[in-house]
């Protein structure tokens, strides 16, 4: 069967897990975010979990050699999905180089991999994360952009919003730094082979995503 893999880039901020989850639940595809995937780890408390704490709480980057063994395992369970969705990975050379070697050597019939850019200026992404909020449950509000229905509590499940570690400004301020210096060889990458998709972030959380439909569709993805 033809595979389809479908990578989001975006700065913090930029809404590309949201943007990810929407379009995975609304087509049926499957997704996996590397950044929720740590979190559920470190709140499971498993050795994995253990393991990453640190990094996330300093908004470094995961060490390429775990991530690779967790996006190669992951890739593998996903054999017979049509199309699969990545957010969060490959975000530096190296985990480009690990992605096209693991893409290769598992699914030998790939017909088409997108990468899709939520552009934000740096100065948005810092207004964004200031304020955004998130639960236990895994939801995430904006106060300004998405804000709860009730001030201070989730949706979803009533639970308690609070914000990230990495949400907090000195990490911020690191996460885009390392955001621009490791990511661009590899949207350069994505863009030479014709393949970058770029969405303006500084939307509606619904304008993107309409935006990122409609080019889908001009690709004949869906
Ligand atoms: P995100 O939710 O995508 O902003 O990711 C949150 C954090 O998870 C990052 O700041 C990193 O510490 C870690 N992380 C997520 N994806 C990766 C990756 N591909 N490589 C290394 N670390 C990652």
């Amino acid at each position: 069967m033809a595979k389809t893999i479908l990578i989001f880039f975006g700065p913090p901020g930029s809404g590309k897990g949201t943007q990810a989850d929407l379009l995975g639940q609304r087509s049926g595809w499957q997704q996996l975010s590397t950044g929720a995937f740590f979190r559920q780890e470190i709140k499971r408390g498993s050795r994995l979990g253990k393991l990453t704490d640190k990094y996330l709480k300093s908004g470094g980057l995961v060490p390429d050699v775990i991530i690779k063994k967790i996006i190669e395992k992951y890739l593998n369970q996903q054999r017979k999905s049509k199309v699969i969705i990545l957010d969060g990975y490959p975000r530096n050379r190296q985990q480009q180089n690990d992605l096209v070697k693991i893409l290769k050597k598992i699914f030998k019939s790939i017909s088409r991999i997108y990468a899709i850019e939520i552009s934000l200026s740096g100065s948005e992404a810092k207004k964004r994360l200031s304020s955004r909020r998130s639960c236990r449950c895994g939801a995430v509000f904006n106060q300004i952009t998405n804000p709860p229905k009730k001030s201070a509590k989730c949706d979803l499940c009533g639970g308690k919003l609070f914000t990230r570690n990495d949400d907090k400004p000195r990490v911020v301020a690191a996460r885009l730094k390392l955001y621009r210096s490791e990511i661009k060889p590899v949207i350069d990458y994505w863009r030479r082979a014709g393949r970058l998709i770029k969405i303006n972030g500084e939307q509606t959380i619904k304008k993107i995503h309409q935006d990122i439909r409609e080019r889908l569709k001009k690709l004949k993805l869906i």
